[in-house]
């Protein structure tokens, strides 16, 4: 691996600590992918992104500002990237996702608050991981109470804009996300410095689509009856998704199902015949959160689909690309981000229809409903969730958790239980 010190150094990030994270990141990495057998060899990409994580990525962003680009630091997948690419900017995904950034943040958040969010904070206080360092703005939102509140303790260490999401989805509300979309769009030309036009954000509407369809080829392709690729690499890949430069990335993606379509030709499968397929719903597994997908896919079982921000909620409904006026364009964007189904609406019946709909097109023999512990919004949702897969005949298994191994062995027992009970069915 290339030696990345000096530009960690000139981010003032606290490099003795960080080390401690690049010591430990390659071990979970290999431990939990690279033991796998019959990987797509297209998954070498990603492998080498992981492992330079804090690197080459990061190292391509400092070009961009030196060259007068600007990055912005984005926490939710109802942020329209479109509007920062349109204007020459790079978006990039900041959410947290392990526990080596939980006690920074609990530092000046309670406890009781949801790893992803301590996670994040932590992750910016402690000065440990580049992209924190590198974004210029950090845009926020305002979905749950939780990084509401966070938002105003980051800004006090970084210039922060804060998007007031609906929380309904009447038309008056997909009016109010057009404004504020307008709104972001104004704050972007402010930061960087350059005009978006219709031409500009066309150009960005394309981009950000053909890496969802790329997305969406991928998930499709573990529609199948015998599965090309595993849940551990798909999910790796969603993940990516939110930092790579997107043009590269919808090419990896589009060359990786390439290969895919391949093995799905020769009926070629990650997994057993008649191995039982499940589905997780619930909140997002950020990077690099695989704790789970680790545990199914070692207890006997694969995992087929996510419908999380990191799987279907990130790449599902593309925007119409057919508007050519800036007003047209932005009302486009909101329709299409407003289709996402994120436990903070009310009600969310969308979601469960979602759920309902992808156990079918996914054939799946089970569904994990996945919680963040602290989140409350999709912890109550769950009951809601759960009767409806009920009801439905789909069996299904709630589970909460964090970001620690210490309830590991818990969950294997229980995720073990589940998959032996679908065995037996
Ligand atoms: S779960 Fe909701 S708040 Fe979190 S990233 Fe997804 S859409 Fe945003
Ligand atoms: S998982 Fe829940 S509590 Fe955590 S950031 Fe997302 S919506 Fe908020």
């Amino acid at each position: 691996m290339t030696d990345y010190h000096e530009m960690w150094q000139s981010l003032d990030m606290d490099l003795a600590k960080h080390d401690l994270l690049c010591e430990v990141l390659p071990t979970v990495f290999g431990d939990v992918y690279l033991t796998q057998g019959n990987r797509p060899q297209a998954m070498d990409y990603y492998n080498f992104v992981v492992a330079e994580i804090h690197g080459v990525r990061p190292a391509e962003l400092v070009e961009h500002q030196k060259k007068g680009g600007k990055i912005f630091g984005t926490f939710c997948v109802y942020v329209p990237d479109e509007i920062v690419f349109a204007a020459d900017g790079i978006a990039t995904g900041l959410c947290g996702g392990s526990q080596f950034w939980v006690p920074g943040g609990e530092k000046v958040l309670p406890t009781s608050t949801c790893p992803l969010i301590k996670a994040s904070v932590g992750a910016r206080l402690d000065r440990t991981c580049p992209f924190f360092r590198i974004a210029d703005i950090y845009v926020g939102e305002t979905t749950c109470d939780g990084k509401k509140k966070a938002w105003e303790i980051l800004a006090e260490d970084v210039p922060v804009h804060v998007m007031d999401i609906p929380q309904m989805k009447r038309a008056k509300d997909i009016a109010a996300w057009a404004e504020e979309i307008k709104d972001f769009l104004a704050k972007v030309e402010e930061v960087t410095g350059n005009k978006v036009t219709p031409e500009k954000l066309a150009e960005a509407i394309k981009l950000i689509n053909a890496k969802r369809q790329a997305l969406a080829r991928l998930y499709d392709l573990r529609k199948k009856e015998n599965i090309p690729i595993s849940g551990k690499d798909a999910l790796v890949v969603s993940q990516i998704a939110f930092y790579d430069d997107p043009t590269r990335f919808t090419k990896m993606t589009n060359q990786l199902c390439d290969e895919l379509d391949e093995r799905v030709k020769n009926n070629v499968s990650v997994f057993p015949a008649g191995t039982k397929r499940i589905m997780l719903t619930g909140t997002p597994l950020a990077i690099p959160n695989w704790k789970l997908h680790h545990i199914v896919e070692t207890s006997g079982a694969a995992v087929v689909v996510e419908e999380m921000c990191t799987g279907t909620r990130y790449f599902e409904n593309t925007v119409d690309e057919s508007k050519t006026t800036l007003d047209e364009q932005i009302q486009a964007l909101a329709e299409r981000y407003m289709k996402i189904n994120c436990a903070c609406f009310t009600p969310n019946e969308g979601r469960i229809d979602d759920i309902l709909r992808l156990a079918k097109e996914y054939k799946v023999d089970g569904i994990i409903d996945v919680n963040l512990k602290f989140c409350n919004l999709y912890d109550v949702e769950g009951y809601k969730v759960e009767k409806a897969l009920q009801e439905a005949g789909i069996p299904v298994l709630g589970i909460e958790t964090d970001y620690t191994d210490q309830d590991a062995e818990q969950l294997r027992t229980r995720v073990g239980a589940f998959i032996e009970m679908l065995d037996n069915k």
